[in-house]
């Protein structure tokens, strides 16, 4: 079973009195321990099919299912139930508050949670990509690679099945976009998560199990 499957998936977008098919029909699946890339042109709609895998976006038509569950019909908070529950998100500018520490960013989408684990998990998990002697530094103290760093362990604070990217190695040096794409794919068999990450990075792409080109709202 799939983490998340798309069958024909369409969007539609009305501006201005015009319509644009952003996603003409998708079909798509990301599985368990598995990086899917998703690349293609400016404007061929892989930032739409993000938002929907990510249920931040609805399609105007076909089916979304995570773990095999249908929620095309979900409304707003059963979407955003889902959405805590089994997504991470990880962005290429890394969206870490910049008043909060390491450890309390890495937190923070747990916070409603009454386990009181989270600050332990947090702490494993910050261990895990290397941080364990940065704990206490707030982002203005850590580099670039540090700090998707620590954005890749609040993504994974909650258990999610599934890992969304937006460009996460795009303002990262060659080398250190290599050491963070080593230590995902150590994290994603061990977490099992599946990944899908959109990129233009090359570097990023040869990490994946699989690559998907979208052309004009069309994988190709
Ligand atoms: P990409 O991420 O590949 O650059 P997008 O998914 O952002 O592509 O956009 C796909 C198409 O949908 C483009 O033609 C874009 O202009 C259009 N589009 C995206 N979002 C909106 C929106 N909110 N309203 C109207 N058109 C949109
Ligand atoms: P953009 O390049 O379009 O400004 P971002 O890289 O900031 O987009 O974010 C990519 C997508 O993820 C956006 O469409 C946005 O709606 C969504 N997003 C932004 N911030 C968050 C967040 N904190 N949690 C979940 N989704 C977010």
């Amino acid at each position: 079973m799939s983490v998340v499957e798309l069958t024909d998936v369409r969007k539609r977008y009305e501006s201005g009195g015009e319509t644009v098919e952003a996603l003409k029909g998708v079909d798509f699946h990301g599985d368990r321990g598995e990086m899917v890339t998703v690349i293609g042109p400016s404007g061929s709609g892989k930032s739409t099919m993000l938002n929907v895998i990510g249920l931040l976006d609805t399609p105007t038509s076909g089916t979304v299912r995570i773990d095999g569950r249908d929620v095309t019909d979900f409304d707003g908070d059963e979407l955003t139930e889902e959405r805590r529950s089994e997504i991470g998100f990880v962005f290429q500018d890394f969206h870490l508050l910049p008043m909060l520490t390491a450890v309390e960013n890495v937190e923070l989408p747990s916070m409603w949670e009454t386990d009181v684990d989270r600050h332990d998990r947090a702490i494993d998990l910050l261990r895990r990509v290397g941080l364990g002697d940065r704990l206490r530094h707030t982002p203005d103290q850590l580099s670039g690679g540090q700090r998707q760093r620590v954005a890749i362990a609040r993504a994974l604070i909650n258990e999610p099945d599934l890992l969304l990217a937006d460009e996460p190695t795009g303002n990262l040096d060659r080398d250190t976009g290599a050491t963070i794409l080593d230590e995902v794919t150590r994290l994603k068999n061990e977490e099992d998560v599946a990944i899908v990450a959109v990129t233009h990075d090359e570097q990023l792409v040869e990490y994946a199990d699989r690559t998907v080109n979208l052309v004009d709202g069309e994988i190709r």
